[in-house]
């Protein structure tokens, strides 16, 4: 577990119990600090079981007498009550990821790579992970990941601390020094938390207003808010890595690391990896031996010579385009929960596409949005989707779960999309 011993005392109220907001109780606990503890799940408070550790509503509490209000980054900092009180009372809102940066003075010599960005941050994070661990150098990976970094045993000397960022987690970090900030890209995503677009490319911004100018910044800039901010580093020298849209890089000894936006993964990663001092033997034989992410156009099985891909994961129509552009031959299966009413992100894949295959709430919307462009059949439901791309489906072609939007309509989250999908794709004769 990783505490401070400067939250001996101090009393704190911790808001959302799912995995790191648990973590985070019972490492403030362990150091000795005083916690008031919250979610509106039942079962996830009685999961709190420390005798030290109240479990009280928040909402009913006077937020004035806590030294920090902590908040699970589910918590809608614009809009929850309980963020508006903090801050009339001035009681910092913080989270998890700002409790570790209070506990690095504590912990033996270490470095720290941040990664932020819409789209590509698991990836990156996994990926910078493995070709620090394939260099033989202590590492461990935590954040939006889904892995609780308080939770895990502190590195020894020299080890590196991965952290994936989203943007919710920046806003409740204030101190967090990267010793490399990576950000990937910044497109339309989460506005219901923020106040526009320019907010929630605000929000990404800070992870490097938090950082040292001699620390190393690597931004690509592929969009124009990350351009925007990359220029607003051009003081840093040598210390900003600009990734520019055009690079040529041969992918082809890397079977996780396909398509475009992974050349643009990739790249950050050998920057990151370069920054922090990682031989070049290392970098090649981390990216040549990586196997990606479940869900993440995860090929899941190969049947009469049909390929079936899991990108479940690709929730808006930016994440999806990647995947278009990586096959040919493709029947796509899309729909769920629509983030976006237009599918225009993808128009620069359409040609890959043979037939697509509409799913859940945005179901209809996006067969009348694509008759005309290409073969279009709405199915309903995953499973008769696949059932119907796959008969359609000639040797050499791949069926392509990428919905381009959220999975809540009909799923518990995308991870279960994603598994329905394979679960449909075993089940074919
Ligand atoms: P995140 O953690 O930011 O959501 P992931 O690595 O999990 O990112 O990838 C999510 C989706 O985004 C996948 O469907 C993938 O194909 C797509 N994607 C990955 N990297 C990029 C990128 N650099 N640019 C655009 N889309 C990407």
């Amino acid at each position: 577990m990783i505490t401070s011993s400067t939250w001996r005392g101090k009393r704190f109220a911790v808001l959302g119990l799912a995995r790191s907001g648990a973590a985070t109780v019972r490492a403030l606990d362990a150091a000795g600090a005083e916690v008031v503890a919250w979610d509106n799940d039942g079962v996830r408070r009685a999961g709190i079981e420390t005798s030290n550790v109240a479990v009280s509503n928040l909402d009913e509490m006077p937020i004035a007498d806590f030294d920090a209000l902590v908040l699970s980054p589910g918590v809608p900092l614009n809009t929850h009550p309980i963020a508006a009180k903090a801050r009339a009372a001035g009681v910092p809102i913080i989270g998890d990821i700002e409790l570790f940066a209070q506990a690095r003075a504590e912990l033996p010599p270490h470095k720290v790579v941040g990664i932020t960005g819409t789209n590509g941050k698991s990836t990156t994070t996994a990926l910078i992970k493995h070709i620090i661990e394939t260099a033989d150098v202590p590492v461990l990976m935590g954040g939006n990941i889904g892995l609780p970094i308080l939770e895990q045993a502190p590195l020894l000397e020299g080890g590196v601390y991965v952290l994936e960022l989203s943007s919710y987690q920046i806003d409740l970090t204030q101190s967090l020094d990267c010793d490399v900030a990576v950000l990937l890209n910044i497109t339309p995503d989460h506005l219901d938390r923020y106040d526009g677009f320019d907010a929630y490319a605000a929000a990404k911004a800070r992870l490097f207003e938090m950082q040292s100018p001699q620390h190393d910044a690597i931004v690509s800039i592929f969009d124009a808010p990350s351009a925007a901010i990359a220029r607003s580093l051009s003081g840093r020298g040598e210390h900003l890595t600009k990734i520019a849209p055009g690079f040529c890089m041969d992918q082809s000894r890397w079977p996780s690391l396909q398509g475009p936006h992974n050349a643009q993964n990739a790249l950050a990663a050998i920057n990151a990896c370069e920054a922090l001092g990682i031989p070049n033997s290392a970098i090649d034989a981390g990216l040549a031996s990586f196997r990606g992410l479940p869900h993440r156009m995860e090929t899941v099985a190969v049947k009469n010579g049909v390929r079936f891909v899991n990108d479940s994961k690709a929730t808006n129509p930016e994440s999806a385009a990647p995947a278009l552009a990586a096959f040919d031959g493709i029947h796509w299966i899309l729909g769920g929960q629509a983030k976006s009413p237009s599918l225009e992100a993808c128009r620069p894949g359409f040609g890959h596409v043979r037939a697509a295959y509409t799913i859940g709430a945005a179901g209809q919307q996006f067969r009348d949005l694509l008759t005309g462009t290409m073969p279009v059949t709405y199915c309903e439901t995953l499973e008769r989707a696949v059932v119907s791309a796959a008969g359609a489906a000639q040797t050499g072609e791949t069926v392509l779960l990428s919905p381009a939007c959220a999975s809540f309509d009909q799923f518990r989250d995308f991870e279960a999309r994603g598994d329905a999908f394979r679960v449909a794709v075993e089940a074919l004769p």
